[in-house]
């Protein structure tokens, strides 16, 4: 399995891009920065999305994607047009009427028809797994403002946790810890400690919730442990206090990271 950060971080400012990572060039977890990351023919080989939840820094891309797609010449060859996401069904509601509704952007679900559409929304239910290019994927609920679900990746016999956005959260561990060759998992971090109140309220992590949290997880130690979605102007003190809980194979994310497990 072939992860490729393409953006890690909670908020963006020049040098910092929005969540989405990127499994064997095909499949998307989050959609907040590929069309900044990807060339054009790289864009074109995005078959899936798995779509955590709908806020903006999240879904902001799947616009720009489905834009750039339409005007992809096909010779044809239709089967790569299509864009799948895959979310819990409030969830495609929102993106209908809220996002995707012909006032904030047009309705790639009807473009160019229904029947051939650039997006294509496919509803995911908790702990219901489903395949996608060879790809096993369960969704996970997690604790978030909004539905939102975390993702179990499992490929080739080998596993890969992604929270989502959550604060604390109980589920999400015990089917980590289910797993027989679970590689990675990558958590929310959003806020320094100085921030606990505001990232309870907002449904996100600080490193000492991240300390409390790890306190349910059997393998810390053994199977390395990323966080993401920092806030990028906090990024300094964040730092400083995971570098505090001298937790190992546990680091923040990076835009450069690829892992090939
Ligand atoms: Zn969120
Ligand atoms: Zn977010």
């Amino acid at each position: 399995m072939r992860i490729k950060i393409l953006g890690c971080y909670g908020g963006q400012l020049v040098g910092f891009r929005l969540t989405s990572f990127l499994v064997n060039d095909s499949i998307l977890l989050d959609a907040g920065s590929p069309t900044e990351t990807l060339s054009l023919e790289e864009q074109h080989g995005i078959r899936h999305i798995c779509l955590s939840h709908t806020h903006l820094d999240h879904i902001k891309d799947i616009a720009f994607l489905a834009d750039n797609r339409s005007l992809k010449r096909l010779g044809g060859n239709k089967a790569n047009r299509t864009i799948n996401v895959h979310s819990l069904a409030p969830n495609h509601e929102t993106l209908c009427s809220d996002f995707l509704n012909d006032h904030i952007w047009p309705d790639f679900t009807a473009i160019p028809s229904r029947e051939d559409a650039i997006i294509k929304l496919h509803n995911i239910e908790p702990e219901v797994p489903f395949e996608i290019d060879g790809v096993r994927i369960t969704p996970i609920a997690v604790n978030h403002p909004v539905p939102c679900t975390g993702f179990l990746i499992d490929f080739e016999g080998k596993q890969l946790i992604y929270s989502a956005d959550t604060g604390s959260t109980d589920r999400i561990w015990e089917i980590a810890n289910a797993q027989p060759n679970l590689k990675a998992v990558i958590l929310d971090c959003s806020f320094p400690n100085a921030y606990q109140k505001l990232a309870d309220i907002s449904g996100h992590q600080t490193p000492q919730g991240i300390k409390l949290e790890l306190q349910k997880f059997d393998a810390v130690g053994r199977v390395p442990i990323y966080l993401y979605h920092m806030k990028p102007e906090t990024l300094n003190v964040i730092a400083a206090e995971v570098e505090e809980l001298n937790i190992p194979h546990l680091r923040m994310l990076t835009q450069v990271d690829e892992f090939l497990f």
